[in-house]
Order: C-alpha cells, then sequence, then structure tokens
C-alpha cells in the first residue's frame, strides 16, 4: 500500500469557465472530482459548488494570489491540488504567476494546464459577434501595471482600429480610470458601437448595446463582473446584433 509519504503530488491549474457549469470542460469537471484540495478566490469556489468532490476547498480573497500559488505549490508536492481561475488561466488568471514562480524557484513540479472558456468568447456571441477579426484584449486594471502603459495600449489599440475587449473596466475604487477610458475611447471613435456584458452565463446576465459616446451613462452599471467589447470602424449594429463583416461578398 502506497503510504502517505510516497504519494506523489500534482498541481491542476484549471480556468472554470465564465460562470455556467455545464462550460466547464470534462477534463476540469475529472480533475476537481479527483483532487484533495481545491483552491482559489472566493467567487470562483463559489461558482463550483454543487460538483461532486470531496476535495477541501479553500478560498482567499482579492490581492493574495502569490500566498494562494505558493500555498497550492506546497499541498502539491504530495496531493492532488486544483488552483482555479474564472475563465481561461492565462487570461488575468493564475498561470503566469504559477510559471513565474517555478521559474523563480528553479522548481518545475508535476502540473496540468486546463483551459477555460474566457468572459470575451461568451460576451462576443451574447452580442452577436462584434469580435469576428483581429481584436485586442485589454485590462483596465492598474494594479500591477502602471496607469500610463494602459492608457497607451487602448490608444494603440484603437489606432490600430481593432475591436477591443475591456477586461476589469471598472471597480468602486477604480471608477475614475473607467471614465478616463471613455475619453480616450471617445476622443477617437465617438459613433462606435460598444456591448456591455455583467454576469455572463450566469443567472444574473445583463446586456447593453450603446455608441461610445453615451458609454458614460451606464458607469455606475460596469461593475467587476463585467466585460466591454468595443467595437471598430466597421461594426454595425441592426437594433439586436453587433456584427464587424469579415469581408464576405453577400
Ligand atoms: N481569466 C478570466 C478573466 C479574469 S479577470 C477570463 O479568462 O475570462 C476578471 C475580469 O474578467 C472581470 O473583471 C470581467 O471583466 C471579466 N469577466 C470574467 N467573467 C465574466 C463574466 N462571466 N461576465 C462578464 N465579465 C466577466
Amino acid at each position: 500500500m502506497q503510504s502517505q509519504d510516497d504519494k506523489k503530488g500534482k498541481l491542476y491549474i484549471i480556468g472554470i469557465g465564465p460562470g455556467d457549469q455545464e462550460l466547464l470542460t470534462l477534463k476540469a469537471l475529472k480533475a476537481l472530482k479527483e483532487s484533495d484540495y481545491i483552491i482559489g478566490h472566493n467567487r470562483y469556489i463559489k461558482l463550483i459548488e454543487g460538483i461532486d468532490t470531496n476535495a477541501k476547498k479553500i478560498s482567499k480573497g482579492m490581492g493574495k494570489e502569490v500566498e494562494r500559488t505558493k500555498m497550492a505549490f506546497d499541498l502539491a508536492k504530495k496531493n492532488t491540488v486544483s488552483l482555479i481561475s474564472g475563465g481561461d488561466p492565462a487570461i488575468y488568471g493564475l498561470l503566469g504567476l504559477v510559471i513565474e514562480l517555478m521559474m523563480k524557484e528553479g522548481n518545475i513540479i508535476d502540473y496540468e494546464v486546463i483551459p477555460g472558456i474566457s468572459a470575451f468568447s461568451v460576451a462576443n456571441i451574447r452580442l452577436g459577434c462584434p469580435i469576428s477579426n483581429d481584436f485586442a484584449v485589454i485590462s483596465l486594471s492598474d494594479l500591477l501595471i502602471p496607469w500610463a502603459v494602459i492608457k497607451k495600449r487602448l490608444e494603440h489599440a484603437i489606432l490600430g482600429d481593432f475591436v477591443i475587449s475591456v477586461y476589469n473596466p471598472s471597480s468602486k475604487g477604480r471608477i475614475n480610470r473607467f471614465k478616463e477610458a471613455i475619453d480616450i475611447l471617445k476622443k477617437y471613435r465617438p459613433d462606435c458601437w460598444v456591448g456591455i456584458v455583467k454576469n455572463a452565463t450566469r443567472s444574473n446576465e445583463e446586456e447593453i448595446i450603446c455608441r461610445c459616446q453615451d458609454l458614460e451613462k451606464y458607469a455606475d452599471f460596469v461593475d467587476m463582473s463585467t466585460i466591454l467589447i468595443v467595437g471598430n470602424s466597421k461594426t454595425e449594429y441592426n437594433d439586436i446584433m453587433l456584427i464587424t463583416p469579415r469581408g464576405y461578398k453577400l
């Protein structure tokens, strides 16, 4: 019999998708079921409630990412551990940090990444298909990146006429940042269409489509569970759906 001392651990880094449990991959579900520990932000632990697993769930709040990841490394020496992110773990999730830490510590542990459906993917289909061609992805969170860098990236994505997915658009402490981003968008693309999707695939999902110049009206609606898709010069709206034509002759 294998004693606890011989037991080899494994770390899964899992993307649990945008919220609807039917959008979890079969691999993610299997890993969650066979885990001894599931570690994640409170919000994501809540999203996997009801999944049949004996794992001990450890939730930590925002800003504890490094602590959470180090704890996962430690536990994964002898246990099967799932470190969960919402959406996909590589998109503003924990995978980058996991790889950085492993490189820094020079210690590559046994790990497997299970991708997930990112918020832009589901927001896009809720709105029609504003993303149908090249697009940029920008987070407005300046917790880890200077605001000047974010503004520059936003400006260049606009100048490149990219459709833009905007993550982390606003939070209680950062509402002025969102207003500044609106000003930049309005300067270059006042007439462009914008889709706002809140709580995509969750029971309280909501959508708004408006012109860029009217975005400010919705500043209070936009929160940390909201993603924006900013159309480019080609994006059209027919009162139901947004589409950025790909150029087919129809
Ligand atoms: N790894 C995640 C993103 C984490 S950053 C992914 O791949 O989707 C958190 C941000 O993602 C939120 O502030 C919001 O902008 C966006 N987001 C995540 N899930 C969402 C959902 N269900 N509906 C709308 N936006 C969502």
